[in-house]
């Protein structure tokens, strides 16, 4: 039988050659080529980039028995009614964490460094203005880390072996053992944490639990010169609240990779503090984690297509199922 697969989008050439050696690629990456509406009735399987699968498009699917998805967010596909249809999604969980958590340290740089306002300095023919300039070590300082998963972890890493920082971490679905284990010091409450740290990275997904979890009075918790890092979903940090610590200098900086709303309109709060750095929803986005979720969720096809039980991945494999289980019937 041959194999057809649908790829939504552009992705890494080396996992379209993976895919092309057992299975025929149909993509929806070039201007004019296949719509997803038409191909998903044949198509055995889909590497799903941005494109949205909604319940009606998995009843037309008729032949689907895998979804693969480029990265780890799953909000553009009903995972639910895949799983009422018995087709797994698949995540590529490990392939840009460490994308992100470097990018976590390039804000973190740039904010403790002043790296905007000294650049614009130089080209503005301004070079004095390094002396109002003067920037703050990592070494030796406190990171609070909000969130202690895959991401969290790795920060920690970096900030305990790279920057010789003392990590502090408040994850409450973990233990204390759980915590020192990954390299952090576990703190029970929040505030206390926000507290007691210099640099503030959040790691948690976006839930009823998370959503505003670090609002106007946790904001105002933190230590007086401390820094911010949001790398994880906008909706997570009240915006409004840290634009206002931020124009008010209670805090000495920021770093923003995602917004409540993307694009953030050009009204946003945010855009009036001068001491705060903006990535567009890019911490992820490198040439090599870009390779590997094209490879990891290429191979979750393949492996599936081949009679892997998606619920029970190989070992090493960089692909895992999130969808509940089919029921038995
Ligand atoms: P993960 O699931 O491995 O870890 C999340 C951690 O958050 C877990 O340890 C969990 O216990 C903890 N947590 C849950 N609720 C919490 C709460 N109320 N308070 C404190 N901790 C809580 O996830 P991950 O892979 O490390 O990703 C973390 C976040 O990064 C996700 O939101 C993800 O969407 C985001 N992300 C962003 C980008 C980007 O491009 N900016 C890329 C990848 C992931």
């Amino acid at each position: 039988m041959t194999w057809r697969v649908y790829v939504d989008g552009p992705v890494h050439e080396e996992a379209l050659t993976m895919l092309r050696a057992k299975a025929e690629v149909v993509s929806g990456a070039a201007p004019g080529s296949a719509e997803m509406g038409e191909a998903l009735p044949g198509v055995h399987a889909v590497l799903l980039r941005t494109a949205k699968l909604v319940a009606g498009d998995l009843e037309r699917a008729r032949e689907l028995r895998v979804i693969s998805r480029h990265g780890v967010g799953v909000d553009n596909v009903d995972v639910v009614a895949a799983a009422r249809r018995g087709v797994p999604v698949l995540i590529t969980p490990r392939a840009n964490l460490r994308s992100v958590a470097e990018h976590v340290f390039a804000l973190a740089l740039a904010a403790n460094r002043n790296l905007l306002p000294a650049d614009r300095s130089v080209r503005d023919g301004r070079f004095a203005a390094r002396d109002r300039l003067v920037g703050r070590e990592l070494f030796g300082t406190t990171l609070g880390i909000v969130g202690l998963g895959r991401i969290g972890a790795e920060v920690a890493r970096i900030a305990a072996g790279g920057f010789g920082m003392r990590v502090l971490c408040y994850d409450p679905r973990l233990s204390p053992g759980q915590i020192r284990e990954r390299g952090a010091e576990p703190v029970e409450d929040l505030t206390d944490l926000l507290g007691a740290c210099d640099l503030v990275t959040v790691h948690v997904p976006l839930s009823e639990e998370t959503r505003g979890l670090l609002g106007r009075e946790e904001l105002a918790s933190m230590r007086p010169g401390a820094v911010l890092i949001q790398t994880s979903r906008g909706g997570v940090v009240d915006e409004s609240a840290l634009a206002d610590a931020l124009r008010s200098g209670r805090l000495a900086g920021a770093g923003i990779d995602v917004y409540e709303t993307e694009p953030p309109p050009k009204d946003h709060p945010l855009f009036s503090a001068d001491n705060v750095v903006l990535t567009p929803h890019a911490a992820a986005l490198t040439g090599q984690a870009m390779r590997r979720m094209a490879v990891d969720a290429a191979r979750g096809i393949l492996d599936v297509l081949a009679g892997a039980d998606p619920f029970d991945p190989p070992e090493d494999a960089g692909w895992r199922a999130v969808n509940p289980e089919p029921p038995v019937s």
